[in-house]
């Protein structure tokens, strides 16, 4: 990142930008080193001006929601990562549709889909992410992802466009969305139904969540699972089977509950759980031939670049 860049988002942005400001606390995995400058933007108007001067210096740019699906080298990142927050944590309910902010918490939405007894999220609860997070990465259960509710986004562009997209034209697949890199969301509708009752709805969700508690370490320190399943297969099963439940590197553990979340034990570094990552990988595939794809975004340089 150049000085003349530095200079001009200190200039522009003094309260919202963080140089040299430890990722680590912004990430459920508890791993992540510096970043060259951190921006939280609050609105819309402020987004288009910070990627206003971004695009002047031509410098790209990380867009980091709640930091949960995510590693980030001990190194950190040698340039820009933006939070949105401010209007972008908003929420409300018009009819069947919840209309959120990308910065939002899935578990605000939840909320809020139980008070005006609206059905179709019940599956996202315990998902510990941001809305806008959740829908670029289409997360959800085996069966659901959070794009089958989606009716249209908007989205500030790299160029600092703003466009309207449909739910539709986002082409949702297991844990994808078609949404480009620099593309930023910044509003979701999501479609939901207006059946049930609310007691019906909380008790379900309750259940789902003690599912949850007792296969997956939700109160350890991970990235949810590490590796995407295969079709037909559990990535989990697979890494279970290949006899690395438990097995640490470090302090990066495999689960001894749920065999496709890795741990942050204690002060794991980026580089013990990419290390944990390829030996699952070489096991797995002596195991049963069959390649696992990471499901977490690694960001930043390797110790080995
Ligand atoms: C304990 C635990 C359990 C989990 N369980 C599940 C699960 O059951 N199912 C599942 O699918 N996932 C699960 N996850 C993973 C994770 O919670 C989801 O992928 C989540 O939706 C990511 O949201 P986030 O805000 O944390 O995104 P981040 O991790 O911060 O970012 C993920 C990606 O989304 C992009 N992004 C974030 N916000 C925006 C935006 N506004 N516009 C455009 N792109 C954006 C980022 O640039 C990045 O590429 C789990 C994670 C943990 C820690």
């Amino acid at each position: 990142m150049s000085q003349a860049l530095w200079t001009q988002l200190k200039y522009f942005f003094p309260e919202k930008v963080c140089f040299g400001e430890p990722l680590k606390q912004y990430t459920s995995f508890g791993i992540g080193g510096p970043a060259d400058c951190l921006i939280t933007v609050e609105t819309v108007a402020e987004l288009r001006k910070v990627l206003a001067v971004m695009n002047d210096y031509q410098q790209t740019f990380f867009l980091l929601g709640k930091g949960t699906n995510v590693l980030i080298s001990d190194r950190g990142i040698r340039g820009v990562v933006i939070r949105l927050a401010g209007e972008f944590t908003q929420a409300e309910v018009k009819g069947n549709e919840l209309i959120a902010g990308a910065a939002c918490p899935i578990s605000l939405l939840l909320r809020l889909s139980i008070q005006h007894t609206l059905s179709g999220l019940e599956f996202a609860i315990g998902l510990p992410g941001s809305l806008g997070g959740a829908v670029y990465m289409n997360a959800g259960s085996k069966d659901v992802g959070i794009g089958s509710l989606v009716k249209e986004i908007h989205l500030v562009c790299p160029d600092g466009s703003y466009e309207i997209r449909s739910g539709e034209n986002l082409h949702f697949s297991y844990r994808h969305s078609s949404l480009k890199p620099g593309e930023i969301i910044t509003r979701i509708i999501l479609k939901l139904r207006e059946e049930g009752r609310k007691e019906e709805l909380l008790s379900k969700m309750k259940e789902g969540y003690a599912h949850r508690v007792s296969h997956q370490p939700l109160r350890e320190k991970s990235a949810g699972c590490i590796f995407k399943n295969p079709p037909g297969g559990s990535a989990g099963e697979l890494i279970d089977l290949a006899g690395l439940k438990g097995f640490s590197i470090g302090d990066a553990q495999v689960s001894t509950i749920h065999a496709n979340f890795f741990i942050n034990q204690h002060q794991a570094s980026c580089d013990q759980i990419l290390r944990l990552m390829n030996l699952a990988q070489k096991k797995v595939h002596q195991f049963c031939g069959l390649a696992l794809e990471p499901e977490v975004l690694i960001w930043g340089q390797s110790d080995d670049d």
